[in-house]
């Protein structure tokens, strides 16, 4: 039986080099030991070059979670006659989970038995929850919630480019750009250490332009703001590639030598002139016009989308399209220009590369790929025949809790699913159906409180591991001090329920080991890890991925910060422009629902608000409905007083922001309380499987 880690490494009595706990900037910062090692302060790293010091206001508070009165510090099982949970010993609760998956398996096959991962675990934990699915549980229900995060990008990023990373560059490289165009992406809110590059962009002389239904303070530091009608990106990317083409300014020569397929994309393009984008995006048909001369006109532009563009039943179309202007404008592989996708969560990049997600092996695998099979199952010592196919994405997923066929047990690690999933009250109700619901949390949070039995596991800085930032630099976040008593990693759950599941093979629970074994299973993928090692990281301020080893046992591969110089990894070396035809938002406004719901994050919170919620240094004013003067006038809404916004799946209750920043026809909710999701549209991407959330009908009332 492994032994339970109680610190993953030794904790040092001075300062450690770490990152933030948060999103996909992944700060770096230094944790100080102070009043004789009670406390931990936050202090800035200068020398790391993602945000040179700073960091918005999450990141200086991150270690308000340390010692909070409502940190869990030992298990929690459910007792079946009170209905309450109580404390359990270690043993009891692994002991327990094992006999119930072992018994549900044997009634109801491997497949009823799920396993729901999070875009915030480090890489190792990614990687070991993918390998306990497919190995010690056999099942093939696994997926996360960085599903929602970036999967229309990344299927958009691999089908036009072969190959999906963030962004294909350093994010400091858009300071040099002409034309940085954000589509969807309040970037100077979210992630505020960024907002420097936009500054230092335009004091040399380049141009910002902001597309988002919201006018936000990134909107405020742009030369050029487009407020479109939530869901209608997709028809002004057409509109703009319409009047490129129209205006001879696509690069003909970059098309004819390093792509293919513009010539469809043209065709759709070819219906949306100036007013007919008018018309669906509300965008004025001059301002389209302007756009598309300024693109038109500028030698280096960048494309930047993130979840407004993505976040659609049409996300992956909608990055296709913008992905479409950039390769008519000639951008990707040109230094200082191209397209990107801004990443979200912390670890979304490499929780998707290493595989949690349904279809995906380590390294960037596909699962129905039998090379890729034959690879990863030498390095875990098992049959390439005995590992699962692909399984549900996340929504599908939760949505067969539950239903005949569907799992009846999930084990969740790094998510708060009653707040984040859409359609969340249909959610919860499956998570109710469920024979047997395992949560890893380091609070009670919302999924946790209806859980069988919860499992309280280390946080950041109690623990180390690998993170995979925007730009697919692998970074280190080290151990400071050391875990509460009680607390284990979820590495040694997996492990402890690996070994009482009869799994083979070995399951460290030393973070160092688990990254050398996943670098050997991402060895010759498309995320090759296999020559970064913890030390290479440490010395290099991280290192961007492809990075294989350049012989057996050699660690001289410099990594790639740049791609597509040379060439796209696609069969014949070209992007592939992917003509995307405009259907619209999945839901319309109509006389029931006339208005656009869009929901988004304020700076405070961050994701579920499971941690940030529980900062006291954080403001949580909860929730709150952004609307516009004119229809709160037509309402009868006051500033401040309570509005119900209702759509065909749930209502809330919030009091009203009445902004002039945000479109008439449009309200926004943030979505780090219980409540938004209640309202969100469940219609998926036919591609990336990436639910609506970005917009639905609703109505809204006093
Ligand atoms: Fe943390 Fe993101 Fe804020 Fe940086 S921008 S401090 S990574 S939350």
């Amino acid at each position: 039986m492994p032994r339970p880690t109680q610190a993953t490494t030794s904790p040092t009595s001075g300062p450690t080099r770490t990152h933030c706990p948060y999103c996909s900037l992944q700060c770096g910062m230094t944790l100080v030991p102070g009043r004789g090692g009670r406390t931990l302060e936050v202090e800035a790293w200068e020398e790391f070059p993602v945000n040179e010091g700073g960091l918005c206001r999450k990141g200086w508070t991150a270690t308000g979670l340390r010692g909070h009165r409502q940190r869990l510090t030992t298990p929690l099982v459910r007792d079946r006659e009170s209905g309450e949970l109580r404390a359990a010993a270690w043993d009891e609760a692994l002991d327990l989970v094992a006999d119930r998956l072992r018994a549900l398996r044997a009634e109801s096959g491997a497949d009823s038995v799920a396993v729901f991962g999070g875009g915030g675990l480090t890489n190792e934990k990614a990687y070991q929850l993918g390998r306990f699915a497919r190995v010690a549980l056999a099942t093939s229900q696994i997926d996360y919630n960085g599903r929602w995060c970036m999967s229309s990008a990344a299927s958009a990023a691999n089908q036009a480019f072969g190959l999906d990373r963030g962004l294909p560059f350093p994010l400091a490289d858009v300071e040099q750009t002409d034309v940085l165009v954000l589509v969807g992406s309040n970037l100077v809110e979210t992630m505020p250490p960024a907002g420097r590059h936009l500054d230092r962009l335009r004091e040399r002389g380049g141009r910002v332009v902001v597309i988002d239904p919201r006018r936000t303070p990134t909107s405020d530091r742009a030369d050029v703001v487009v407020q479109p009608v939530p869901g209608t990106d997709l028809a002004l990317a057409l509109g703009v590639l319409h009047l490129l083409d129209a205006a001879g300014a696509v690069d003909e020569e970059y098309v004819a030598a390093r792509t293919t397929g513009l010539d469809a994309a043209r065709r759709e393009a070819a219906a949306w002139w100036p007013e007919q984008v008018e018309r669906v995006t509300g965008v004025e048909a001059g301002q389209v016009r302007d756009l598309a001369v300024l693109l038109a006109g500028a030698e280096r532009v960048t494309v930047l989308t993130a979840r407004g563009a993505e976040q659609h039943a049409q996300g992956t179309a909608t990055v296709l399209a913008w992905v479409n202007v950039a390769l008519a404008l000639g951008m990707p592989g040109r230094a200082h220009a191209g397209y990107g996708c801004l990443t979200g969560q912390g670890n979304g990049q490499g929780g998707r590369e290493h595989g949690q997600k349904a279809d995906q092996l380590p390294g960037y695998r596909m699962i129905d790929d039998p090379a890729a099979r034959d690879h990863v199952a030498r390095v875990w010592g098992v049959e390439a025949g005995d590992l699962p196919g692909p399984g549900r994405s996340a929504y599908e997923l939760l949505d067969a809790l539950g239903q005949p066929g569907g799992p009846r047990a999930l084990l969740v690690h790094g998510s708060n699913i009653v707040v984040s999933a859409p359609r969340a009250t249909h959610v919860t109700e499956r998570l109710a159906a469920l024979d047997l619901l395992v949560v890893c949390d380091l609070v009670m949070s919302e999924t946790a409180a209806l859980a069988d039995v919860v499992l309280p596991v280390t946080q950041w800085a109690e623990e180390s591991g690998t993170m995979t930032n925007l730009e697919g630099r692998v970074i280190l976040r080290e151990q400071a001090v050391a875990p509460p008593a009680g607390v284990r990693s979820d590495l040694d759950v997996v492990a402890g329920l690996a070994e009482r599941l009869g799994a083979p093979g070995t399951w460290s629970t030393d973070p160092e080991e688990v990254f050398a074994e996943l670098g050997r299973a991402s060895a010759g993928g498309r995320a090759d890890y296999s020559g970064i090692t913890y030390d290479r990281i440490r010395a290099e301020h991280g290192v961007f991925w492809p990075c294989p080893q350049t012989e057996e046992g050699q660690e001289d591969h410099p990594g790639t910060p740049r791609l597509f110089a040379d060439g796209f990894p696609t069969t014949d070396g070209r992007a592939r422009c992917v003509p995307v035809t405009f259907t619209g938002a999945a839901e319309q406004p109509d006389e029931d629902y006339p208005v656009h719901l869009t929901t988004g994050r304020v700076l405070a919170q961050y994701q579920s608000g499971a941690q940030t919620r529980r900062v006291a240094a954080l403001p949580d004013d909860g929730p709150f409905v952004e609307l516009h003067p004119m229809l709160a006038t037509r309402i009868g809404a006051y500033d401040g007083e309570p509005v119900v916004v209702t759509t065909r799946r749930g209502e809330m209750k919030a009091p009203a922001r009445i902004v002039d920043t945000i479109r008439p026809d449009t309200v926004f909710v943030p979505f780090h309380w219980v409540g938004a999701n209640r309202l969100t549209n469940d219609a998926l991407d036919p591609s990336s499987r990436m639910p609506e959330f970005k917009v639905c009908a609703a109505a809204v009332r006093t």
